[in-house]
Order: structure tokens, then sequence, then C-alpha cells
């Protein structure tokens, strides 16, 4: 990366744009944080976590350090010499950047995790999230994947106005929850309990409805994480009886959650496709590296979603991620299918080199109204600040050499990166 004076002007000036970030996992309500964590176990929730287990913790040292219970000298002189030897990756270069920005503190080392500790716990509390959201992030809203069941439990939302949700229609598609649950919701969409197929779409339209109610305009697919993103089509013939089937097996313990067979997983991903296409949803799917250690990157291609784009054509199909590592798959479907957009999220902390090298090619091959630059995918609040920051400045190194190639002057880089950051996201989201 070139840090001329041409890169500190677009940094610097990128740094100052409001923005829309597309994918959040923190619970939009701060006073349900959890007041029992500290530094270290929040921050190895996830993500960095996943790089210090691929370093070599093992996950029994891994439950140790996240365990509030033991004194955290002692549990940083565990950790200490594989966050050392991830110092150097995305999400460890997030989290310093962000310890640095939000409590003026040197980054994650043995001598500052006591005061940062100190600092952590101080800023527990109602307004913090504001601080780093809006005063340190300049963030717009925040595209919430979180707190699923609260849009379908009939309670209104009391959310922050920086929040937008999105709902996971993952119990129609993937795991059925405890039968007993299912027959008495069925009870009171269909007036009678879950016997086949029928009852389930019928539970999904009304779940869908009371989504739509809440203003909620967007789904996620995380199927990827379980299972293959191919869908092909069945028939519903074929579907009812493998329905019936899988109600008789899991009727014989209807306190457990138990997982669709393929045939039925299938039929019911068409069924939440043909709604989202005709009530013109955005679905977000998930595409790329699964968050954790040790999954089947294959099963999350996104060419495997091709029948899918090309029927469900009036759905948006925001793909997240870049697909890593399937970025060229990624970039050439988006240029390819005109319902297809591009959601940078996450990606910035997977691998920033990436990151940057998909943005050089995707402004090369996709019209650019149709990217979206920043999502910070994370759990925790903190997180955020890191990662925005590497997100701006991948940004500006992609369009600083833009500039110096003359494929753009340097008001036409900050336009773009104006429509990166917040424009597209808000056109395409509809937020
Ligand atoms: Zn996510």
């Amino acid at each position: 990366m070139i840090k001329d004076e041409l890169f500190g002007r677009l940094n610097e000036q990128l740094s100052r744009l409001p923005v829309i970030d597309t994918h959040e996992h923190f619970l939009p309500r701060e006073s349900r944080r959890d007041s029992e964590s500290d530094v270290l176990s929040e921050y190895t929730t996830h993500y960095i976590s996943s790089d210090l287990v691929s370093a070599g913790l093992s996950l029994d040292e891994l439950a140790f350090i996240r365990d509030v219970r033991h004194p955290l000298d002692k549990r940083w002189r565990v950790v200490e010499p594989y966050w050392q030897a991830c110092r150097f990756t995305g999400y460890a270069r997030a989290l310093d950047l962000s310890v640095k920005a939000i409590y003026q503190i040197d980054g994650i080392q043995r001598h500052t995790l006591i005061p940062l500790n100190e600092a952590f716990q101080k800023a527990r509390q109602p307004g913090h999230y504001r601080y780093v959201i809006r005063d340190l992030c300049n963030i717009e809203c925040c595209v919430c994947d979180s707190d699923n069941s609260a849009l379908t439990n009939g309670r209104p939302l009391n959310d922050d106005h920086w929040a937008r949700r999105v709902w996971q229609p993952v119990d129609y598609y993937w795991q059925c929850p405890p039968l007993a649950d299912m027959n008495e919701r069925s009870h009171k969409v269909n007036g009678q309990k879950l016997k086949d197929l029928d009852q389930l779409i019928g539970m999904l339209d009304a779940d869908l409805a009371e989504v739509a109610e809440k203003g909620v305009h967007i789904i996620k697919i995380t199927a990827a994480y379980m299972r293959s993103l191919h869908f092909p089509e069945v028939t519903y013939t074929k579907a009812r009886q493998s329905m019936l089937e899988f109600l008789a097996g899991a009727g014989k313990t209807p306190e457990k959650p138990a997982v669709y067979p393929e045939t039925v997983q299938n039929y019911m991903m068409h069924e939440i496709l043909k709604r989202a296409h005709r009530a013109q949803l955005v679905v977000q799917v998930h595409t790329g590296l699964q968050e954790g250690n040790g999954n089947n990157l294959a099963n999350s291609n996104p060419l495997l979603l091709t029948n899918l784009l090309l029927k469900y054509s009036d759905a948006t199909f925001d793909l997240f991620h870049i697909g890593y590592p399937f970025i060229g798959e990624t970039t050439a479907l988006a240029k390819n299918f005109a319902n297809v957009t591009l959601d940078m999220c996450w990606s910035h902390i997977i691998a920033p080199a990436a990151a940057r090298r998909a943005l050089d090619e995707f402004i090369d091959a996709v019209p650019f109204n149709k990217i979206s630059a920043f999502g910070g995918d994370y759990l925790f609040v903190d997180g955020l600040y890191g990662h925005l920051r590497l997100a701006i400045e991948n940004t500006a190194s992609v369009l600083a050499d833009k500039v110096r190639g003359g494929v753009m002057d340097e008001h036409q880089a900050y336009v773009l990166g104006r429509h990166l950051f917040y424009e597209n996201p808000k056109r395409i989201l509809r937020v």
C-alpha cells in the first residue's frame, strides 16, 4: 500500500463521510449487554478467537481465557504467544486500532491489558454505543442481524434510531424448532398443529407478514455455514412426503429441535425466495469463508446460487464478504446479474489485502452503484471502529491507485468513495 500525499488526502476526505453500516450483530438495545464480561472475554467472542485457535490455542485454553472468573493476567499469559502470532492479521489489527482510538491505550499487550480493562469497564454504560457508532465512526445507521425472534414474538420493537433489522428465516429452511413450540404456533396461525408442509408454509407467511409490519424488508441467509448454497428445485409431492416422514420422527422428541431433510430444505428455500421475489425484498447472503474453525469452504461458493439468482430476479441478492476467497466468482456474478449487489461487510478484517484486491477488481468490472464498502459484522461494538479504519484506508488506497493510473481524477475518486460508503448501501438496502 502506497501512503503518499494523494492517499493521505483521500483517506482524510473519506474519514469525514457519513457511513451506512450494512451488517452488524450487536444487540440493538445497549442495556442488554452482558455486564459480567471483561475486555479479554468480550474481544475474544469471535474473529480473533478463530485466528488464535488457528495459531495453536486449544479449545480448552480458549474457554479459559474467556472465563472472567480467572485473573486477567493469568489468562493473558496463556494467550500471549498466540496473540503475538496473530498480531498482523486483520482481526488483531482492527482491535489494536479500536483500543487506541476508543481508550487512548497503545493496543492489546501484556503491559496495557490491566489499564485497558479498567477503561473498558468504566465505559460499560449507556452512551458508549453512541460514542463509538456516532461520534467516532459517523455511522448514520447499522443494519443489525441480532435478536432474531424479537421480530416475530408479537412484541413491538424498541430500537434506538440507528438500528435497522434483518430477519433470518432459518427455522424454515434448516432447523425446525421444538415441535411442541411449532404446534402451538401453528394452532394460532393455521388453526391446527403442524401436520405437513402446508402448515409450515402458513407459518412462514405469518412470520413474513409480522416482519414486514415491523418495517423489515431484508432477510438473511446463513445456509453456507450448514450446507451447500446449491438449492435444487423439488416437487411439492416429494417435499410433502419427506415432511410427513420428518414429522413422524420429530414427534418422538417434541422438546428438541430437528434438522429438516434436504428435500424439505430445498423446497422451503424456493418458497422463501418466491416470496422475496414477489415482495422485492433484499436477500443478504453469506458467501465465502465461515467464521470459526473447520468448515466446508466449498459449500459457500457464490456460484452455487446461480439457479436462485436466475429464477428470483425481482429479489436483490446482496452477496456478503467478497465471497472470500471466491473473489473472481463474486465479481463476475455482480457483473452479469442485475439483481446481484456486492457487500464488503467483514471483508476488510478477514484479509485487508484481499479486500483491496477485490475492490480494485469490483471497480474495474462492475457498475459502481452496486458496491457497498462497509459492514462491521461485530458482536461487540468496540471492534467496529478498527474495522472501519481499515475499510477507509483500503478504499483510499484503491482509489488513489485508480487516480495514479489515470482511470479517474481525484474528485471522481472522492465522489466514488461517497457512493461506496453511503449512497449505495442507503439505496440498495433502503435504509
Ligand atoms: Zn455476520
